[in-house]
């Protein structure tokens, strides 16, 4: 079977570098991992946009949660999303905003307590604590779990077992979790989709479902 870390090469040849999170700030990619639960990307951007001046805790802070949710529309499930923004906000605002604090909080401490935040689960953390506060942890998500079971791993059920599937296979390097994560992402938007084009794969040879 293909290693891990040779699956992270190859989709590396294939894609580049991705770059990611893409966002100009530290705060937007943090409002932004929470605005893309259940829906692309572009969405996400016209939720963003219609935050504009107002994308900075404080203004969230004192914005009212009713019109928070009109102003994030477009992402989908837009009330439950103002609460969860008002939820995170309020957790970032006992550390008065500061970003570097928060980072100098050891890896186990801050995830537990951003999961404790009411509607942010693990995939949302794990992004939040990859791209925003720099702790070498591997996000998984829908595509890590439908490109690994189609290699023909057997994908753990549990969240965090998966994940430690995946960490143990990689350097415990934050950049190199951080594109793998963004990789396996492109790749399957670009070959492993729903109904896979096995064809032009970078993975085809090595791959336990090409059809
Ligand atoms: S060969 Fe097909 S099923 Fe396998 S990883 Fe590539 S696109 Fe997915």
């Amino acid at each position: 079977m293909i290693a891990v870390e040779t699956v992270f090469q190859k989709l590396l040849a294939a894609h580049g570098e991705q770059f990611w999170w893409p966002a100009e700030s530290d705060f937007e990619m943090l409002i932004g991992a929470i605005l893309v639960q259940n829906t692309n990307w572009s969405n996400v951007e016209k939720a963003l946009a219609g935050l504009e001046a107002e994308l900075n805790p404080e203004a969230i802070r004192e914005m009212p949660t009713e019109e928070l949710a009109l102003k994030i529309r477009p992402s989908g499930y837009y009330n439950q999303k103002a609460l969860k923004i008002k939820a995170f906000v309020a957790w970032q605002g006992e550390w008065e905003d500061d970003i570097h604090a928060i980072r100098q909080q050891p890896l186990a401490k801050l995830r537990a307590e951003l999961l404790n935040i009411k509607g942010i689960g693990p995939e949302t953390a794990d992004c939040m604590l990859a791209y925003a506060f720099r702790k070498p942890v591997m996000v998984i998500d829908a595509y890590s779990r439908r490109l690994f079971a189609r290699i023909g791993y057997e994908v753990p059920k549990k969240y965090e077992a998966f994940q430690q599937m995946l960490e143990t296979g990689l350097p415990d390097d934050l950049l190199i979790l951080q594109e793998f994560h963004a990789l396996i992402v492109e790749h399957c938007k670009q070959y492993c989709q729903k109904t896979p084009k096995c064809l032009a794969c970078p993975l085809k040879r090595e791959c336990k479902q090409y059809i």
